[in-house]
């Protein structure tokens, strides 16, 4: 089904942004055009989901920055026979965006009810390459490890060690480090043969990444 022009003109502008800010490649930009994040924002949130700004979501948390998902998504490099691990799976919207260009996304949020509505969501936009779970993310995901590709969408004091360990060789990791109440640092990690190597991207603010699991 055809857009009204007005929401048309919203996609327009949406993807013009996210070209402005930085997101230059093309994979990206295509997985963010057809992800359609207006699926992933409800309530009296839904006219601003085209854009470029963080919106609340339920159980108090929020759907990402566009752009910064778009910035994110190309740090991290993926191909598309990746395994790659997301923690804090939200509104399920950057979950989406990754499973059109890797071969299958693991996404994990504390919130039940966040992973439910996210399920729903992969479920009735055809993506079957999902799988979203409900657990404390900082201790990764043992079962299925090692992964290509790890993305934390929520800020961290330090990339957990668990997260690093279950990195396979030659993986990349990006995550948000820093106090939870600051403006923190995305970073991301390289591991190689003999270690691991860090650099830093760019400024963000996320939520904070919290252990245990969620009462909703
Ligand atoms: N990627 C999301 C936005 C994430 S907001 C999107 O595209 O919409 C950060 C999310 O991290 C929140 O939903 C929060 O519940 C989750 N989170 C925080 N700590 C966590 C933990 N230890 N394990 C799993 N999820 C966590």
């Amino acid at each position: 089904m055809g857009d009204d022009p007005e929401t048309a003109e919203r996609k327009m502008r949406f993807l013009f942004a996210l070209r402005q800010r930085g997101v230059t490649d093309p994979r990206v930009l295509e997985a963010m055009e057809r992800i359609d994040r207006g699926e992933f924002v409800r309530g009296h949130f839904e006219d601003r989901a085209y854009d470029d700004t963080p919106l609340p979501i339920p159980c108090g948390q929020t759907i990402s920055q566009p752009s910064v998902v778009g910035l994110m998504t190309q740090a991290l490099e993926v191909g598309p026979r990746d395994k790659v691990l997301e923690i804090g799976t939200g509104s399920g919207y950057q979950a989406a965006v990754l499973s059109l260009l890797c071969r299958r996304v693991y996404t994990i949020d504390r919130h039940r009810r966040l992973v439910a509505e996210a399920e729903t969501l992969f479920r009735d936009l055809g993506l079957p390459n999902i799988t979203p779970l409900v657990a404390d993310g900082s201790r990764g995901l043992p079962e299925q490890a090692p992964f290509d590709r790890i993305m934390v969408t929520a800020a961290a004091e330090d990339p957990p060690g668990p997260l690093l360990a279950q990195l396979k060789i030659g993986g990349i990791m990006v995550v948000p480090v820093g106090q939870s109440d600051a403006v923190q640092t995305l970073i991301r990690v390289r591991r190689g043969e003999d270690g691991f190597e860090y650099d830093e991207l760019r400024q963000v603010r996320f939520v904070p990444l919290v252990e245990g699991l969620g009462q909703t």
